[in-house]
């Protein structure tokens, strides 16, 4: 069995008959291609070339881990604290290096994760986010990043040569449960959770008061986080 979670946050059960995929295609004829196009297309906000989307996945959900993920995820999103529901579930994107060729056809070949321990991509979506992995000396502190900005993600997305050929780039689009996220005007490395009595930060951008040119929030939970789409693209 996988489950994807659509992006309007719908979970949808399939009872694979053969070896499960790790992504499921999304054929340009379907609504939610569309939409999705629509929502990574308008979110592209940098001046550097537009760019063009080749395929685009439902992410399937299939590992016992994965489908406990997604059990903590419905949980958490649901949650009350401090008499208020966590809520406030958004679409927001999420860079990350491949080093596979994943994505790169609709073909069983290219809809499996690979094993590599480089490919955050696909350890990602065998896994989830994790906080761990996550520790870096980011502006906001070891959370887990994410953008409505697609062209922003996509400089995390930095482009792979495998094999001598550049290939696509990937982005997740994920639903994330920022609940009352509080706005950062300035940097603070320091955080290891959010602060108290929020669920989340938003670094604040320039025209908010803020030290970012383009918006930014950051979970630091990882059922705060459920992939949903990725979009392979140049
Ligand atoms: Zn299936
Ligand atoms: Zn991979």
């Amino acid at each position: 069995m996988h489950v994807v979670v659509d992006i309007s946050g719908d979970a949808s059960f399939h009872l694979c008959t053969d070896t499960p995929e790790d992504l499921v295609h999304i054929p340009p004829s379907d609504d939610d291609h569309q939409r999705i196009s629509n929502i990574f297309n308008n979110a592209w906000k940098h001046p550097k070339p537009f760019p063009k989307i080749h395929n685009i996945f439902y992410v399937a959900h299939h590992s016992a881990d994965a489908l406990a993920h997604i059990s903590r995820f419905s949980n958490y999103s649901f949650l009350w604290l401090n008499s208020n529901k966590v809520g406030n579930t958004q679409l927001l994107f999420h860079g990350t290096p491949r080093t596979c060729l994943i994505g790169t056809t609709a073909s069983p070949a290219h809809t499996r994760l690979c094993e590599r321990l480089d490919c955050s991509l696909c350890l990602i979506l065998r896994e989830s986010y994790d906080i761990e992995k996550a520790k870096s000396a980011r502006m906001f502190g070891t959370g887990i990043y994410s953008t409505n900005v697609s062209s922003k993600a996509d400089l995390y997305a930095s482009p792979r040569r495998l094999m001598g050929r550049a290939t696509l780039k990937s982005v997740i689009l994920n639903h994330v449960v920022l609940g009352r996220t509080q706005l950062m005007l300035s940097a603070d490395q320091s955080l290891q959770h959010a602060p108290d009595i929020y669920n989340s930060v938003t670094g604040a951008t320039s025209s908010e008061g803020g030290a970012l040119a383009y918006h930014e929030a950051v979970v630091y939970r990882e059922d705060a986080m459920c992939a949903s789409a990725v979009i392979f693209y140049e």
